[in-house]
């Protein structure tokens, strides 16, 4: 059976019908699902979009006020009549030479310093450099001296302000960052400037507060991507090492200002940055975002769509495979019959179970079989059978005959036989034709059909003679069936066309008793045409047996 099994072949109908239901799942499922989640994630990355600029931009104007704040207070103090006529006075002091007085000037302006400086606890101390930029006087004496940056003429041309790079005084968390303002005399000559070492606190706690109420990251960032001030305490730990964030994702973010980027940030998460440049400063503010926790609705949604899909191709595949069952079971108990019947098994029938096209097809396969055996009993009878008289032809009354005697052998199960043939039947055939002696032999068939036992065979032995074989019959039962036989003959009248045909018949019989020497069927048979050779003398229209005493 298995080498006809194709069912599990890769091609099998089972597959087929697998991976069809899986595609016709998945596609439409993937397809509408990854619209849905584009369509959603574009929406979602909007509202995200708007909400972390005013984030953004909320930062970047609290830094930039800041900045303003402490520009404000220092173009103030700078422009005080005190730090101007004493900067004046000492530079003219200078070129005379007067050192004495130029120190007494210098006093003057740190005490002058001091004073301010105890007003604003934001600043550390307040510094006064000449137009060469060299210290002059300062807040503080015993600090280390604060120098300009190196770019301090070019920031003074442009902005009429230098800020210094931010010192972060060993600890990222006492960062501090110089602000300078021009200093002029009345007649606005350039005298130099008044600087503030300026504690960045009061920027950080803003940014700090702005982050913890969007649950943010905000940095701010230089140019080269080194950080100056984070709100994070992993960037804090990070900031004196690592430029942040890795250089291609900070190209992207200072080329494109306010314009949402993925990518990994410093602490290995992904986030969403957003960067916002601080204007007539090197600095620029850095926003960043969990990735999962801005997207966690997409990411949920993703979930649930994938698990509706998990769900579905569960339930589409379980379906697929008894689909396929109710298929596959049918069409195997048909291939299973079919080989039966090429086997030569003609009695197969299967049962129908359901009423559908394979059903349909089974009553017409179970149809066909019943067909089949009834051409083949048909044609096992035609090769066996008389066509004209419907008796056994007489290659099938040798068989039986041989038969019997085989059983007689062994059985020594007694019967006999008898030779008949029609008396003058040639001057039938010449009186009313050849049909009407064929109808003849037709009518005779009958008469036997009729007299004879469902255990006795008739067979037509040649031309108008017939042998019959007696089963289970001596020689005195047979004899009284010859007579019944010869008798319903004689009294049979046929009529064609119009003309009433009689016939008589002589009978020859021989019984297994007649002989025991029984090896072979034409002893039996000479014994009983010998009979009907003496009945056929004797004056025919009678039986005659053989006996034992025929020469
Ligand atoms: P007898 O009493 O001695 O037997 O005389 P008979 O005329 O019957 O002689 P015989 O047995 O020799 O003749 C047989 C005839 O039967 C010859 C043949 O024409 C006829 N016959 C044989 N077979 C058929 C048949 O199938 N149809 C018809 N119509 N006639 C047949
Ligand atoms: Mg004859
Ligand atoms: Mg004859």
């Amino acid at each position: 059976m298995d080498e006809f099994d194709h069912t599990n072949t890769p091609f099998g109908i089972r597959n087929r019908i697998l991976i069809f239901a899986l595609l016709v799942t998945l596609i439409p499922s993937l397809g509408l699902g990854w619209a849905f989640y584009i369509q959603t994630k574009k929406l979602l990355l909007e509202k995200v979009e708007l909400e972390l600029h005013n984030v953004i931009n909320q930062a970047q104007r609290e830094a930039v006020l800041w900045f303003k704040e402490h520009t404000v207070n220092m173009r103030v103090f700078s422009n005080s009549f005190v730090v101007s006529e004493n900067m004046e006075r000492s530079i003219e002091l200078k070129r005379e030479g007067s050192a004495e007085q130029v120190a007494v000037t210098a006093e003057i302006l740190n005490e002058y310093l001091v004073l301010v400086q105890s007003q604003f606890q934001e600043y550390q101390r307040l510094l006064l450099f000449d137009d060469g930029g060299t210290v002059f006087a300062q807040s503080s004496e015993n600090r280390s001296p604060l120098a300009l940056p190196d770019n301090w003429k070019e920031q003074l041309a442009q902005n009429k302000i230098v800020i210094g790079e931010i010192d972060r005084n060993g600890s990222p968390t006492k960062a501090t960052v110089l602000i300078a303002t021009p200093v002029f005399s009345p007649k606005q000559q350039f005298l130099g400037l008044l600087a503030t070492e300026a504690t960045m606190d009061g920027l950080q706690s803003v940014m700090e507060s702005i982050a913890v109420t969007q649950s943010t990251h905000l940095s701010l960032l230089n140019r080269d991507g080194s950080i100056l001030g984070s709100t994070t305490q992993l960037t804090k730990k990070a900031i004196t090492t690592t430029a942040f964030p890795e250089s291609d994702s900070l190209h992207r973010l200072y080329g494109n200002p306010m314009v949402l980027s993925t990518y990994t940030s410093i602490n290995d998460t992904k986030v969403v940055g957003i960067f916002a440049p601080l204007p007539h400063l090197s600095w620029g503010i850095l926003m960043e975002k969990s990735y999962d926790l801005t997207f966690a609705e997409i990411l949920k949604l993703k979930n649930i769509t994938l698990s509706i899909i998990a769900l579905l191709l569960t339930f589409i595949g379980v379906a697929a495979f008894f689909l396929s069952y109710s298929i596959l079971s049918p069409l195997r108990q048909l291939v299973k019959g079919a080989m039966q019947v090429a086997g030569g098994d003609l009695t197969v029938q299967l049962p129908v179970k359901n009423r559908d096209e394979l059903g349909f097809t089974i009553t017409i396969f179970n149809n066909m079989v019943i067909q089949l055996r009834k051409n083949r009993d048909q044609l096992e009878k035609l090769a066996s059978v008389d066509s004209l008289t419907s008796l056994a032809n007489r290659k099938h009354i040798m068989d039986t005959l041989a038969l019997h005697i085989k059983r007689y052998a062994r059985h020594k199960a007694p019967f006999s036989i008898l030779m008949t043939d029609l008396d003058h039947f040639k001057l039938v055939n010449d009186t009313y034709g050849h049909l009407a002696g064929d109808a003849v032999l037709v009518k005779i068939g009958k008469i036997f059909h009729k007299t004879l036992r469902s255990i006795d065979t008739a067979g037509r032995y040649g031309g108008e003679e017939f042998l019959i074989i007696l089963d289970n019959a001596g020689e005195q039962e047979a004899e009284q069936t010859a007579e019944r036989i010869r008798k319903a003959v004689e009294d049979t009248e046929i009529i064609m066309d119009g003309q009433i045909i009689k016939v008589t018949l002589s009978i020859g019989i021989a019984t297994t008793s007649d002989t025991n020497n029984m090896d072979n069927g034409k002893l039996l048979i000479g014994l009983a045409d010998k009979a009907l050779y003496r009945a056929k003398q004797e004056g025919r229209n009678r039986t005659v047996l053989s006996g034992n005493n025929l020469e």
